[in-house]
């Protein structure tokens, strides 16, 4: 039995259902519901599942208490910090993802929203929707600096598309492998130097307890008043009202965020300003990515359940 709480899996294209049907596996619950489980739902759910793929779910400790016969928890996606990995392991369920299987669509959305909230687009296009035609002055990504946090399989995605862009590229990530920065031809800098040197700061770490409200007060005091943030990561590693302050106050230029730390908002100020551009999640969104993660987050449910 493999209950599906992901809303995308096998929507846009048949084939990781069929590949689990192709298995002999059943799969519980409708796919295509198109929202998230609440805590409760999921309880329900879960007592009969062997496998459960999830998309942006949160598998609690009592949700997790509840599964007896889970073995794998398959994320159709990459960040996994709505599973409680603690309880989890105690209970000898796997935790699987799909590594690098939304690189591309993230890195695109990342440049997307970096072009999109440097050339203004958002008031560019409330002028001409409210009937007006006026020059709306925005700033070039050519020769600027650009500072990626988190240097793993998107932030990797980002630094090649910015040289196209004649951008210097400076990473600060404290695992990656020295091999890669040179292979990529990257510079890796301290954090605050990179706060302080670049013109756009895009988010590519995880969320983690380590990494909750990792772009602070301090951080973004940091950061150049002409600089815009692009958080296509996770909305729990920035401090929303740090962020809205320093955007009040005009210490950063502006932000552009796919992801808020609650989702749906709530009475979140941010998507008032006009210098701020507010994307529903969509990062791993594209017919691409959705393809690869199923069958990714389907592959890995039929290894641990053959064994
Ligand atoms: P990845 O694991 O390949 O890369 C993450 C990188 O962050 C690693 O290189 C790691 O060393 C680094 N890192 C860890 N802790 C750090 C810290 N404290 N400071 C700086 N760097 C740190 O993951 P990825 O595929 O590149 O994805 C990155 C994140 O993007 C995911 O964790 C996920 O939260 C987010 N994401 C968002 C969307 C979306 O829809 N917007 C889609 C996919 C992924």
């Amino acid at each position: 039995n493999v209950l599906v709480t992901s809303r995308m899996f096998g929507k846009l294209n048949p084939e990781p259902i069929k590949l689990l049907f192709d298995k002999g596996f059943d799969i519980l619950d409708n796919p295509f519901h198109g929202k998230t489980h609440s805590e409760n739902e999921l309880l329900g759910l879960v007592q009969k599942a062997d496998a459960a793929i999830c998309g942006d779910d949160y598998f609690s400790k009592r949700v997790i208490k509840k599964a007896k016969n889970l073995k794998i928890l398959s994320k159709y996606g990459v960040g996994v910090d709505r599973i409680n990995i603690e309880a989890a392991t105690k209970q000898g369920i796997v935790i699987a993802n799909a590594p690098g299987s939304n690189k591309h669509a993230v890195a695109d959305l990342a440049f997307t929203l970096m072009l999109s909230v440097a050339r203004k687009l958002r008031e560019a296009e409330n002028v001409v929707q409210n009937g007006g035609w006026r020059v709306v002055i925005g700033r070039e990504l050519y020769n600027k600096t650009l500072g990626i946090i988190g240097f793993g399989e998107i932030g990797r995605e980002v630094a090649k598309r910015a040289k196209g862009f004649n951008v210097k590229i400076v990473v600060y990530d404290p695992y990656v492998e020295a091999t890669v920065v040179k292979d990529m031809g990257v510079e890796l800098v301290g954090i605050d130097k990179l706060l302080s040197q670049s013109d756009f700061v895009s988010l590519h770490l995880p969320s983690l307890p380590a990494t909750k409200k990792f772009i602070d007060k301090h951080k973004l005091s940091l950061m150049k008043e002409t600089a815009y943030l692009i958080n296509t990561a996770r909305g729990d590693i920035v401090d929303e009202e740090a962020l809205l302050d320093a955007l009040l106050d005009k210490k950063i230029s502006g932000a552009a965020l796919d992801t808020l730390a609650i989702e749906p908002p709530i009475n979140n100020n941010l998507n008032e300003l006009n210098n701020v551009i507010v994307t529903p999640h969509i990062g791993a969104h594209t017919y691409e990515a959705n393809y690869i993660m199923g069958m990714m987050a389907a592959q890995n449910v039929v290894d641990v359940l053959e064994g």
